[in-house]
């Protein structure tokens, strides 16, 4: 048994192995390789990426995360009614930083938790309003600042599979606030990104839509480290039932990468050519 991490990633009819990411992967950058974690809630990307987190400081690839909501309805007894997500944060970076990330890349952007469908695209911020950046709120503005500030070549995010509401709207406003990065508008927000970055879903709480192409196996340290990472959400109760679940499954994680499938008439053109049609007719 080897105690190198191993990474396996299926393309195709081709399966690749290797002991690093790197080897694994056709579109490696080198040293310009920068991991964005997106979290709806605090411990969402820990419990679906904790293993990975720590993988790619071992390639030497810097990581950021951003978490999404307050956390205010996360309250398991009325004392922590309103102090909840102060020990959330609190709780937060204790989290990440055992894991290896430095507290200046882990973002706590205070979108009030289970009201974001309020915070949908992107308006003026009036007095008083939350997750302001640059003069504006919603979750277009402050994905499209975030992403332009940390300029990930990859990010990762819960699948929109999950059940809870703010893990669909978290990937659906991501996904186009990937393209408002890389576009030319708001440039309050930064400069625009020179590339698209990768987009990669984790399972959290339901099942991937389909099936994921990576898997990654690490030593057993690493799956101890993730495991007492995820013990730090002392005020969520209800993580028990989790860790219990990471703990058996072991060493393991998967991503499935999302293809963006941009619309080309050339993809559609041969299906209505004169000889393909006729075959498609008798078939
Ligand atoms: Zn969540």
């Amino acid at each position: 048994m080897t105690d190198k991490p191993q990474f396996i990633r299926l393309l195709g009819d081709e399966r690749r192995v290797a002991n690093t990411l790197a080897g694994v992967s056709k579109h490696w950058q080198g040293d310009k390789e920068c991991f964005l974690f997106i979290s709806p809630h605090d411990d969402d990307v820990v419990l679906g990426g904790g293993l990975l987190m720590q993988l790619a400081q071992l390639e030497n690839v810097p990581v950021y995360i951003m978490i999404v909501t307050d956390g205010a309805m996360g309250y398991c007894s009325n004392e922590e009614k309103d102090t909840i997500s102060q020990i959330r944060q609190a709780e937060t970076f204790e989290c990440y930083q055992s894991l290896g990330i430095p507290k200046e890349n882990i973002f706590w952007l205070g979108f009030p938790d289970c009201q974001l469908k309020l915070y949908t695209g992107r308006r003026a911020a009036d007095k008083n309003e939350k997750a302001v950046y640059q003069g504006f709120t919603g979750l277009q503005n402050a994905f499209t600042y975030f992403l332009r500030k940390t300029r990930p070549t990859q990010c990762f995010l819960p699948t929109p599979t999950d059940l809870h509401p703010d893990h669909k709207i978290v990937h659906e406003e991501f996904l186009i606030s990937v393209f408002h990065a890389s576009g030319n508008i708001w440039p309050e927000l930064g400069k625009p990104l020179e590339k698209t970055p990768y987009f990669n879903e984790m399972a959290v709480y339901c099942d991937f839509p389909t099936q994921p192409q990576l898997q990654m196996k690490t030593p057993m340290s690493f799956l101890e480290k993730k495991l007492q990472a995820i013990g730090a959400f002392r005020s969520q109760r209800q993580i028990e039932s989790l860790i219990k679940i990471v703990r058996n499954a072991g060493p393991y994680e998967y991503m499935r990468s999302v293809d963006y499938n941009f619309y080309n008439p050339d993809n559609y053109k041969v299906r209505f050519k004169e000889d393909h049609s006729i075959g498609y007719m008798h078939r």
